[in-house]
């Protein structure tokens, strides 16, 4: 349940210092005055399962703070160690990225503020195929208002699935939400973060072995529709 885990009332009660000591040095450190406003987080990896994407995307942006949310407390574990030993092995890389277990269904807002993100990803989300279960799908017509909320306008959603039905349910979530607008092929073909998509993640690879085919939506933020 989710009286396990900490969840903070509101963003600014997170201590990011913890998850990113390199970017956040402590305070009495001489360079440091105080002054400078705290980085934020701009890349959330919603269900990230065990970490594939953060590592993939880390090096491209360096200096990006990203943060997988994942609900499963093992697998949390694991990608913290992951993080870590990426870390220790290569001296001033992976520093950028980390993980909190949270659910994110009833969370997002409780992470990041208004605009804060410029990417959101939601990568092989379980499928829950069930009609009855549906309201148990991270995107949904409600929880993309959340995601809207904390994406900037002209941030992006990224999402894909082997599983046809869930593809086209996510695409008819985003198309209808007037607050997203998909992004123009050309582009996709253009984002190297596009490619991670299917390549990166556990899940992607697994798809790949198999030889599955991937159903894909991105979308971006808008103000609103014209
Ligand atoms: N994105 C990863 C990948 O592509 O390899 C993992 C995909 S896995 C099929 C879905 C992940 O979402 C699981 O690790 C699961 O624990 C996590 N998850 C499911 N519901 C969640 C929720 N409400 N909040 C956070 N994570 C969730």
């Amino acid at each position: 349940s989710d009286s396990h885990f900490p969840i903070p009332i509101i963003p600014a009660d997170m201590d990011y210092s913890q998850h990113f000591p390199y970017f956040f040095p402590s305070r009495s450190s001489d360079d440091d005055d105080g002054s400078a406003p705290p980085r934020k987080i701009r890349f959330a990896d919603i269900g990230c399962g065990f970490g594939g994407l953060l590592v993939g995307l880390s090096p491209l942006f360096p200096d990006t703070l990203m943060i997988g949310m994942e609900l499963r407390d093992k697998v949390t574990e694991y990608v913290k160690e992951r993080i870590l030993a990426l870390r220790a092995a290569n001296p001033g890389q992976y520093e950028n990225i980390s993980v909190v277990r949270t659910n994110s269904m009833k969370y997002v807002p409780n992470y990041f503020e208004k605009g804060q993100l410029s990417k959101m990803f939601f990568l092989f989300p379980d499928p829950h195929f069930k009609e009855k279960n549906h309201r148990r799908r991270v995107i949904s017509l409600q929880l993309l208002d959340e995601y809207a909320y904390a994406l900037e306008v002209g941030g992006i959603i990224y999402t894909i699935t082997d599983v046809d039905e869930l593809g086209d349910w996510m695409r008819s979530c985003l198309e209808d939400h007037p607050l997203f607008e998909a992004v123009p092929e050309e582009e996709l073909e253009a984002d190297p973060v596009v490619r991670l998509l299917s390549s990166a993640t556990e899940e992607g690879q697994k798809v790949a072995r198999n030889g599955g085919q991937t159903f894909r939506a991105v979308y971006r933020r808008i103000s609103e529709k014209e």
